[in-house]
């Protein structure tokens, strides 16, 4: 009696450390985004699998993901759920921040995250082809780009890039009902990199025919986001 008593045990035992280590490695080391998923998934879904994952992100507890794995789960194709158009800074990786592994977002990454034709052409690309279900315009506090169109820096063919924040500047010193802003305080130039992020929400629409169509039939959501560099919380706006 007591020895199938430990029989018994050791069985369950064995099939509970079997069991863990497969649905580990299925779940959270190999997990990648297909078709199917892709399907089922809704614009809400995609945003609180971000809201997730940056949750993640600020805990400290980032799925323990097998990147090679991935890499060659996804060699015949992919099925990212969302696209997000972030800053090039260096702080700033949608896929550490949101915590995604690979196959799981397109990034268009471009200093001040501001719209331009090619990257309105990648929207509509992971949207109306690949099926994504959001896009995210995400800026960032103590931006250099945006401290750049404060200032009014110019400098090669950074000057244009920057010209194209300068109505969200406009914008903040109208608001702020002074006539020149202090570029070297912190507040402001956040209060401009969030007004540039609702300017460039607004030219996706009116830019992208393709774009605006999915997101009055409800396919797409478009939302904006703001990340902070010293804590890494991404606070959706
Ligand atoms: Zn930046």
């Amino acid at each position: 009696m007591k020895n199938n008593l430990l029989k018994l045990l050791s069985i369950t035992f064995l099939s509970f450390f079997f069991c863990y280590q497969s649905c580990l490695a299925e779940d959270t080391w190999t997990y990648t985004q297909s078709s199917e998923k892709l399907k089922l998934m809704t614009p809400a879904i995609a945003l609180n699998l971000l809201k997730e994952g940056n949750s993640r992100f600020v805990s400290g507890k980032m799925k323990n993901r097998n990147f090679l794995q991935q890499a060659k789960l996804t060699k015949k194709g992919q099925h990212p759920f969302a696209f997000i158009l972030s800053c090039m800074d260096s702080r700033g990786s949608p896929e550490l921040i949101f915590d995604q592994g690979i196959g799981d977002i397109f990034a268009g990454r471009v200093a001040g995250n501001v719209i331009n034709d090619d990257q309105l052409g990648g929207m509509e690309f992971a949207t109306q082809v690949m099926g994504a279900h959001i896009i995210v315009v995400m800026g960032h506090t103590s931006c250099g780009a945006v401290k750049g169109a404060c200032s009014h820096v110019t400098l090669g063919n950074l000057t244009q890039l920057v010209n194209k924040i300068t109505p969200a500047v406009n914008t903040v010193k109208k608001d702020s009902h002074t006539a020149s802003l202090d570029c070297d305080k912190a507040e402001t130039v956040d209060m401009i990199a969030k007004q540039n992020v609702l300017n460039m929400i607004q030219q996706i629409t009116e830019k992208s025919p393709v774009v605006k169509k999915l997101v009055d039939d409800n396919q797409v959501i478009i939302v904006g986001a703001m990340h902070n560099l010293a804590t890494g919380v991404v606070t959706f706006i």
